[in-house]
């Protein structure tokens, strides 16, 4: 039988899975609150999915959070924690007046518990401290005296003399002990963990070890544990037990848009185009993320545009109400509370739309990603289980051939020449290169060290190096497809550069393409491991003067902000598709100019737009340099600019 509910209401709650990397740390929920619970839903009030709740015989503390200045970054901007066990909840309420609501009324089902709190915390935890009190410790006693009568966002109350033994013989019982083993929190402290993470295979994977799990494309897992970010330990439908690719699954939460076919999360403008006139059937849509971070476009493509007479492509931004929650439209006179209902709603009609959206596509590219090695803490692979195919490069440490790990997996394997590398630093840094994992980086699967020569064991790029790419086509590219290039190196680049990783020899020799026409970063890192003084040192023949920066070329000294620098001369030769830069000058020359001040020209094809970046990169000071994070959202801006929409 149900209980009574006192209090509902679609209020923000903050994840409190630190080891998440996910950014969806806060989520919206139905919150509902009756005599025994504080309970939390998904979805909508007429179909919602319970995610966690309290008992509320287990809340030792309900109180508002004062935020000290700092961001909120969720649109509500009213926060409460309840306190319950070891645990923090911390919820984000619409106004100040829901606040005070849910606040009250939740001190008011407490007051008779056994646990409440003497002193308690009135600030976040937040980044491993506590803001009011800067105590590094999460269990740490709380640093202001708590009164459950009184509301701290007027003076708080004396405590009533007497009342505390007063209510003991009608206080409920004490609850019993959390369930130990629930949660594996790194500082033993115990993160708040009601809610169990349900994912979605977005494809399907044969586990390759015994202690993998395999997944099956569309079906469901619940994860249990998170703490390597590329394999998930997952339990399926049967009970059973393993490690699946983090990259495979994606989370089933109804605001999530990547179960749906016509999500297409890395898609920019410049290739929904590509795909829309590749499919050329009318009403052929997807929904791209726009440049703007959490927005949605919709791409049309219609074969026939009104008054045209030829095909066009309309991108429609999915615009949001300014009410709580947010609807969303594209047409105003029709809202919808969700993406997917807006979608489904002008499938069927185009209410403003060139087209109804009859057909939705997705990249042709539904292949798997590439894993973080080939099963979780493996990086040592089997000779034996490699079949060489053919030659497809050479370079600085020996023979690139195509092949294939248990005569399944396309690889790239790198023989390392006798002589070429520091072989040990490298094996042993080979295990942290393997975790960089990311769609726009080259993934490393593995290593044959108990040989010589060794092997390096790649993601296998059916296009070659992305110099040559350019090179062989020049006079082919449109503004568009060559701004989609630098995007996907930038975004590959964002992410060594959020993991501390600095490349050091960032160019477009060093990037290689697929048959999907991707662009990857490859070989970060490995200059460290090169023996050969015509490569290392900075006078020698070999070293990259003309994409190092003043305090690269005059003292050594890399950084992420050198990546940034050898960036643009990177953006440089996208732009002059395939050009040496500074083709008239030697190395020492071109010292001497880049300390003067001379930079690189503006190739014809990059706008003064595009070739302003270029410059910001170039800048002396290192500080003054963009990051990569920044560098991507002008890009992708460029790219909705520039890139002029097609007929
Ligand atoms: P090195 O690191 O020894 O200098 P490179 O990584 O530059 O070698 O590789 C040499 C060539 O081999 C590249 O230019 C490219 O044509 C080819 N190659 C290298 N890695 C791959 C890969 N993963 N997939 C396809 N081709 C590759």
């Amino acid at each position: 039988m149900s209980e009574e509910v006192l209090l509902e209401e679609r209020l923000i709650k903050r994840s409190q899975q630190k080891k998440r990397t996910s950014p969806q740390n806060y989520k919206e929920r139905l919150f509902v609150l009756t005599r025994s619970r504080l309970t939390y839903y998904d979805g909508k009030a007429e179909k919602k999915f319970r995610r966690g709740w309290i008992e509320l015989s287990r809340i030792r503390c309900v109180e508002i959070v004062k935020n000290g200045g700092g961001i909120i970054p969720c649109q509500n901007k009213y926060p409460f924690q309840v306190v319950y066990d070891a645990y923090t909840l911390y919820v984000f309420a619409p106004s100040h007046d829901s606040r005070s609501l849910w606040v009250q009324s939740l001190k008011e089902e407490i007051k008779d518990n056994s646990v409440i709190l003497a002193k308690f915390h009135p600030q976040f935890w937040q980044e491993g401290a506590w803001l009011c009190c800067r105590q590094a410790e999460k269990q740490a006693l709380g640093c202001e005296e708590y009164n459950l009568f009184g509301d701290i966002s007027r003076k708080p109350l004396p405590p009533i003399p007497g009342e505390e033994r007063k209510n003991e013989k009608q206080r409920r019982p004490a609850p019993p002990l959390p369930q130990a083993g629930t949660d594996d929190d790194e500082d033993g402290g115990g993160d708040e963990e009601e809610e169990e993470m349900v994912v979605v295979a977005l494809y399907s994977f044969t586990a390759t070890e015994p202690h993998d799990l395999s997944l099956v494309k569309g079906g469901e897992y619940v994860i249990l544990d998170q703490s390597d970010v590329n394999w998930f330990k997952a339990q399926n439908q049967y009970g059973e037990e393993g490690y699946i690719p983090s990259n495979y699954v994606t989370e089933k939460e109804s605001g999530n848009l990547e179960q749906f076919v016509w999500y297409n999360k890395q898609v920019n403008r410049n290739k929904a185009e590509e795909l829309l006139r590749k499919e050329d059937k009318e009403g052929a849509f997807i929904v791209r993320d726009s440049s703007a971070a959490g927005t949605y476009t919709v791409s049309l493509y219609t074969k026939c545009a009104a008054g045209e007479g030829h095909s066009a492509i309309k991108h429609y931004h999915i615009k949001e109400t300014q009410s709580s929650p947010p609807l969303f439209y594209l047409a105003e006179k029709h809202v919808f509370s969700s993406v997917p209902d807006l979608i489904d709603y002008h499938k069927h009609n185009a209410a403003g739309l060139v087209a109804r959206l009859r057909y939705p596509v997705s990249k042709q590219d539904k292949s798997a990603p590439s894993t973080a090695g080939f099963s979780y803490d493996k990086w040592e692979i089997n000779p034996t289980e490699l079949t060489f195919m053919k030659e497809v490069g050479s370079g600085q440490f020996g023979l690139v051939r195509l092949g294939k790990w248990r005569a399944q997996h396309k690889v790239a394997i790198k023989a390392i020449r006798e002589g070429a590398m520091y072989e040990e630093d490298f094996i042993e840094e080979a295990k942290v290169m393997m975790k960089l994992s990311h769609p726009k980086l080259v993934q490393l699967y593995g290593v044959c060290s108990h040989q010589r020569p060794i092997y390096i064991v790649t993601e296998f790029m059916e296009l070659g190096c992305l110099l040559n790419f350019l090179r062989q086509r020049r006079g082919s590219f449109s503004v568009g497809s060559l701004l989609s290039i630098c995007l996907d190196v930038c975004e590959g680049m964002e992410h060594l550069e959020a993991n501390g990783f600095i490349h050091r020899d960032l160019a477009a020799r060093n990037c290689l393409v697929n048959d999907s026409l991707v662009v990857k970063v490859s070989d970060f890192g490995m200059a460290r491991y090169v023996l050969d003084d015509q490569y290392t040192s900075s006078s020698g023949a070999k070293f990259p003067v003309k994409w190092s920066p003043p305090e690269v070329f005059n003292f050594c000294r890399y950084s992420s902000k050198s990546d940034v620098w050898s960036y643009g001369v990177l953006m440089w030769e996208v732009f002059s598709e395939g050009r040496m830069p500074f083709e008239q000058n030697m190395n020492h020359e071109v010292v001497t100019m880049v300390t003067s001040g001379h930079r690189l020209y503006r190739p014809k094809l990059a706008s003064p737009a595009i070739y302003d970046i270029m410059q910001l990169c170039w800048h002396e000071r290192q500080d003054e340099r963009p990051a990569f994070s920044q560098l991507c959202m002008m890009i992708s801006d460029s790219l909705e600019v520039d890139a002029p929409p097609s007929n």
